[in-house]
């Protein structure tokens, strides 16, 4: 579940798996984000949005969840994307795990 949220100064932001990510910059089949801490350099995570609704997670966060539940107030709309399309490029290719083991 990909939740599209209002930002500061009206920009859109993204919650995945309860993370935030800014508006990193446009393509034209795709739009990377990046962790709304990655500027801070607290957090390399990324994902790029295809137009055909694929999602690629890229790296992982160093922190807790943004959001424990987004305020209703600040959804503007939801997307549901295919989970198979989501693979997590620093692992090994096709294996997700939702597990935190190290
Ligand atoms: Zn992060």
């Amino acid at each position: 579940m990909v939740t599209y949220i209002k930002g500061a100064r009206l920009l859109p932001q993204l919650v995945v798996d309860n993370y935030k990510y800014l508006k990193h910059r446009s393509a034209q089949k795709v739009t990377y984000w990046k962790c709304h801490l990655y500027d801070s350099g607290a957090c390399k995570a990324r994902c790029i949005i295809g137009i055909d609704q694929s999602i690629i997670l890229s790296g992982d966060h160093d922190h807790t969840p943004t959001y424990e539940h987004i305020p209703d107030d600040l959804i503007l709309f939801k997307e549901i994307f295919l989970l198979k399309r989501i693979c997590r490029q620093k692992s090994t290719f096709g294996k997700i795990s939702e597990s935190n083991q190290n």
